[in-house]
């Protein structure tokens, strides 16, 4: 069986190490992330290319997932502090300040107020503030911990006044185009304001793609606002290493499914983050409670699944990917019988009956897939929210379309290696093209659906259900 949930992957220094990325990309890596919180620009230029270049030679479609830190506070710190409940520890407003430690986004202190918590290295310590004076903000340590540099800094309970797109984030943009991502992840978004502000920074270099928000302030978890991201971005990440700081861990997993639910009725990936098999980091074998996390996030319908420190940093990267391909296929398999009901996707628009449309006559026919000609990408996300068992298949001129939907719940990509003139059968090049690429055979039954003008080119929503014939060309179904 094809396995339909994807695997995003950060890529560092445990994937530099001799013959790791190839075993991830042959136990099924589907998406590497590289990100920009940490490393140098000429250490992710060099991870994108070897990736794109194995991915390559293994006639994989894979893509990159860039990822901005955003508002992200860091601790900046030369060497690690041992941290005691009751002790003090100064936080810099300015850089030029002498403080205990300075932050990455030091205006973000602007607006903390005695007795606001302050959680660092992911709630691992906390404290709260005792004085705010001019220039430096005094913490009182309630838990303690040692505090390591570079290390996340949370304020659950101050307002963030800092830009969606910090000067940080400018600059990793224009590395990760440079080095051709396929998509942007932007972190710590509080508002559908701050794709409107990423597009902008993208546009100025006369490129578009595709932009992802990361969930993990309380704003924008709150039902509304939620929604309004999701119409906003092309996509989420449920982050829920910082969500889980941000707001009650317990939280978590309904939070969790209602996002997975909502990017689902939109059509737009969703991509389930961060210690999803942390344990891994360190040891050969997943805990039990990680398999069952894995495994849930398949049934609340999860797109995608990602391992962060697992593959970046940890000592079993190969089995961490390997462990995470066996839960996925073994989660996918029994998901019929223990999963939720197939959820009512929405029968507003013409979009919406017609992707109905085809995923009910692929069921009623039994047929082996489902083959979208594609402009955006966009028809088939549309289709792939049906989650059908047929396979779904999108068919592209542009390999950067085709790409950009590995992170797509079952979207098998393939670019079309031939010229399509003006006045050509769309449907039945779609077809030609899937058979060259060997992802449908003969006899194979397929529904063709050509979504103009769901995604706004010419022509009209056409529908065809053909068999493949020996030579390729469509047939009598
Ligand atoms: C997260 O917080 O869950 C996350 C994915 O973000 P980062 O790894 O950048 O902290």
């Amino acid at each position: 069986m094809q396995r339909r949930t994807r695997i995003v992957a950060t890529l560092g220094p445990a994937t530099d190490r001799p013959g790791v990325l190839e075993k991830l990309l042959d136990f099924g890596l589907d998406v590497a992330r590289i990100n920009f919180s940490h490393g140098t620009s000429e250490e992710h230029r060099g991870r994108i290319d070897r990736f794109r270049l194995l991915a390559a030679e293994r006639k994989r479609v894979v893509a990159v997932l860039g990822d901005l830190p955003g508002p992200k506070l860091r601790a900046i710190l030369k060497a690690s502090i041992e941290l005691i409940a009751g002790s003090k520890l100064t936080l810099a407003l300015k850089p030029e300040v002498a403080a205990d430690v300075h932050l990455t986004e030091p205006e973000a202190l602007a607006k903390v107020k005695p007795n606001h918590r302050v959680l660092l290295d992911d709630g691992r310590i906390q404290a709260r503030v005792h004085l705010v004076a001019k220039d430096i903000v005094t913490l009182m340590v309630e838990v303690g911990g040692t505090l390591l540099p570079n290390k996340g800094i949370n304020l659950p309970d101050s307002e963030l006044t800092i830009p969606a797109v910090t000067k940080r984030d400018r600059d990793a943009v224009a590395v990760a185009l440079g080095h051709g991502v396929d998509w942007l992840a932007l972190s710590f978004v509080r508002d559908a304001s701050a794709a409107h502000e990423l597009r902008g920074v993208i546009r100025g270099y006369n490129v578009e793609i595709p932009i992802l928000a990361k969930m993990e302030r309380p704003e924008a978890v709150r039902d509304g606002k939620s929604d309004e991201i999701i119409a906003a971005f092309d996509g989420i990440m449920v982050a829920r290493g910082d969500l889980g700081v941000e707001i009650a861990l317990e939280k978590v997993p309904h939070v969790q499914k209602q996002l997975i639910q909502k990017a689902r009725l939109a059509g737009k990936p969703v991509i389930t983050a961060t210690d999803m098999l942390d344990s891994m980091r360190k040891n050969p074998r997943p805990t039990r409670a990680e398999v069952s996390d894995v495994a849930n996030a398949v049934y609340d319908g999860t797109d995608a699944v990602m391992l962060s420190g697992e593959t970046a940093v940890g000592d079993y990267p190969v089995e961490a990917l390997s462990s995470m391909n066996r839960i996925l296929i073994e989660a996918e398999t029994h998901q019929e019988e223990s999963g939720p009901k197939p959820m009512d996707i929405p029968r507003g628009d013409i979009t919406d009956h017609i992707t109905h449309a085809v995923c009910d006559l692929a069921r009623d026919t039994g047929a082996d897939a489902i083959i979208t000609p594609t402009l955006t990408g966009r028809t088939a996300r549309l289709v792939a929210r049906h989650r059908v068992a047929s396979a779904i298949i999108a068919v592209s001129t542009e390999q950067s379309v085709v790409q950009r939907l590995a992170v797509v719940w079952g979207v098998q990509g393939v670019t079309v290696p031939f010229p399509i003139q003006r006045g050509d059968d769309r449907l039945e090049a779609a077809v030609r093209a899937s058979f060259l690429a060997g992802v449908v055979k003969p006899g194979s039954l397929v529904v063709v659906l050509a979504g103009h003008p769901i995604e706004g080119g010419e022509g009209f929503p056409t529908i065809r259900l053909v068999r493949v014939g020996d030579d390729g060309r469509s047939c009598e179904p």
